[in-house]
């Protein structure tokens, strides 16, 4: 059995959204007592985040955005729109924001520690929809992005990758590191759906062509064996020849049949066995370094059982 840690921190709940909003606080519970009440989530492989410095932050995002979240923030009596983009923030919002990304730098330090071979860091607001100078998408700060950026800075990594099968394209990462080459970025995505970026051309830019990897999925009953398909074939292709150190997930569960955002047809069943291929490259090249962050996911039973299928195969 692989030693793996989930970092989650009910301080998350903090951060409101509002009467109907889909990315509520309720999902923060709906993952965490499924986790417990299967004996996945235990006293003894439980952390909660530590917050992120504003230091960290600034390794992708610009001062002045950060500035502009902790101002509205401040201004803000009870919910209003980010500036920037569709993001509701409330109070506690930045300091929710600093905890989500602070959560994915506990998983990384416990992953690069040896302390645990995998980690799932339980946390909202998501954050792959983020970009360097603003926030959009139900996401202030792009917590995975901080985490890459981190692991490179504080271990020296020369290559990370980044799988992304939330049911949206992490247009926020795609951005941070589009002209990066250490940093491979995969996302499958149901096409033609918000925030409409993330083509099957795009493949990066400059010298980073080639570490760029999407696939926009077709709304179809073969959409679940298309992404799987993308996973088991191209990425796994492509990482024999990139080699990652650090693999890290961005793990939205809205790809899910019974999500009430999209129309792509993942099971329960499927989400494990992208976790499986997800440890498969991880295994072959990462020392299994496996780091998987909460993204999206709005159907609040299927986030229950779509995560303990994830963290099962984690754990392993
Ligand atoms: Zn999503």
């Amino acid at each position: 059995m692989r030693r793996s840690l989930i970092v989650a921190d009910a301080a998350c709940k903090s951060h409101l959204t509002g009467f109907g909003h889909p990315e509520r606080p309720e999902r923060f519970d709906a993952i965490c007592t499924a986790l417990q009440s299967t004996g996945l989530l235990r006293q003894n492989n439980w952390r909660k985040a530590r917050r992120a410095m504003e230091d960290e932050l600034l390794l992708c995002h610009t001062l002045g955005y950060v500035r502009t979240v902790q101002h509205e923030v401040a201004q803000t009596g009870q919910l209003a729109m980010l500036s920037t983009g569709d993001t509701v923030i409330c109070p506690a919002s930045y300091d929710a924001a600093l905890l989500a990304a602070g959560g994915v730098l506990t998983g990384i330090e416990a992953v690069l520690g040896s302390d645990a071979a995998t980690s799932f860091v339980v946390s909202r607001p998501p954050g792959h929809h983020a970009c360097s100078d603003r926030g959009m998408g139900f996401c202030l700060f792009n917590s995975i992005a901080i985490g890459a950026r981190y692991a490179q800075l504080t271990a020296g990594l020369q290559r990370i990758l980044i799988i992304d099968w939330d049911l949206h394209h992490g247009n926020g990462t795609q951005e941070i590191f589009d002209a990066d080459p250490s940093v491979f970025y995969f996302s499958t995505h149901q096409a033609g759906i918000y925030p409409g970026t993330g083509a099957a051309q795009d493949w990066g830019s400059g010298e980073a062509i080639g570490t760029k990897m999407n696939f926009p999925i077709a709304p179809t009953t073969h959409a679940r064996e298309e992404i799987l398909a993308a996973v088991e074939g191209p990425l796994m292709r492509a990482m024999d020849d990139f080699k990652p150190e650090l693999v890290l997930i961005s793990c939205g569960f809205d790809a899910h049949s019974a999500d009430p955002l999209g129309n792509l047809n993942l099971t329960d069943e499927d989400f494990g066995t992208l976790t499986r291929l997800a440890l498969q490259i991880a295994e072959r090249h990462a020392h299994s370094r496996v780091v998987s962050v909460l993204e999206g996911g709005y159907n609040l039973q299927a986030l229950a059982t779509a995560s303990v299928a994830h963290v099962k195969v984690l754990q392993e």
